[in-house]
């Protein structure tokens, strides 16, 4: 039988999660506090599914029987329909922490509660609960609908059958899991974040200017995108906050968060989201 998904949380992350579940044929109910983000999160679903109607990829029907898959609720509650749970509410473990122990209650036995978490230790978000066995991470990449990689995170308590079933699901839903074991910053933003603060290095020390550190990378390791216009991209305040985790967590020094990252994020040059980063955005 299949999966029947709770995806918490309809922002950037959410509601793609949302999309690819319902395009692979699961029932998917999003959950978020806000009602507003729960129409915000539907409706950048349908503008997705519609821009592929438009290149030819799907048609208007599949499109109007994927979208009619997402339920939305604005109670947590709604996890008890669910026999997978996959969390991707904001950044913050006070939040999450609390989250898991709310849907430890209300989940259905035997459920999966998977956490799409950045930057969270996953062992520690599991010990919320009484059933760290089926907690896991599933680290979705952005865009959700775009993006190849789903990195599969194991818990110091995660069972096989958890990592089995969750692996099933990434591939469901048209993804390629990898799997990586509870460190701060798993694989992606471990090997990630240390490239781009080295970027930021560069320009803070006069090596090069944004654009001659992008295009080394882009034209000389055939990168599709440079590491500041990357950063831009994530937003400089996540940049910092994911480098702070690895620091702390790791406690290496190689990790030190470069101070032209926090000059800019002290002046609220957040990147794309702010209008200013590394690069300017009208
Ligand atoms: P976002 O800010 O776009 O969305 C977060 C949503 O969570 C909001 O709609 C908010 O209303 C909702 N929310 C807050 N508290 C809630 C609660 N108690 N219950 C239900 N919903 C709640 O954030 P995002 O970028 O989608 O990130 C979500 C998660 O995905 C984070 O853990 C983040 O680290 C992770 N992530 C983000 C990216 C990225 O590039 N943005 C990539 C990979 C993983």
């Amino acid at each position: 039988m299949s999966d029947t998904i709770a995806v918490i949380g309809a922002g950037q992350m959410g509601n793609g999660i949302a999309h690819v579940c319902a395009a692979a044929g699961l029932s998917v109910t999003m959950i978020d506090v806000s009602a507003e983000a729960l129409a915000r999160g539907k409706g950048t679903v349908e503008k997705n599914l519609d821009r592929q109607v438009k290149k030819g990829t799907l048609d208007a029907a599949a499109k109007d029987a994927t979208l009619a898959r997402i339920a939305t609720n604005t109670d947590l509650g709604a996890v008890a329909g669910a026999s997978f749970v996959i969390e991707a509410a904001t950044e913050n473990p006070a939040l999450k922490f609390k989250i898991f122990s709310d849907i430890d209650r209300l989940a259905p036995a035997g459920a999966i509660l998977a956490t799409n978490t950045s930057s969270i230790s996953i062992t520690e978000i599991a010990a919320k609960t009484k059933r760290p066995a089926d907690v896991i991470g599933m680290h979705f990449m952005n865009p959700v609908p775009v993006m190849q990689l789903v990195e599969i995170i194991r818990g110091l308590a995660t069972s096989e059958e958890t990592v089995t079933r969750t692996l099933s699901l990434a591939t469901l839903v048209g993804k390629t899991p990898v799997q990586a074991n509870d460190y701060p910053g798993f694989i992606a933003n471990r090997v990630l974040l240390p490239m781009i603060n080295e970027a930021v290095y560069c320009v803070m020390e006069g090596v090069g200017t944004p654009e001659a550190v992008d295009t080394v990378m882009k034209l000389g390791m055939n990168h599709p995108m440079g590491p500041l216009a990357l950063a831009d991209l994530i937003g400089l305040d996540t940049c910092l906050a994911i480098l702070e985790v690895l620091h702390e967590g790791l406690g290496d020094s190689k990790y030190r968060a470069c101070p032209l990252l926090r000059k800019y994020v002290a002046a609220g040059w957040m990147g794309r989201k702010s209008g200013r980063g590394f690069y300017e955005y009208k």
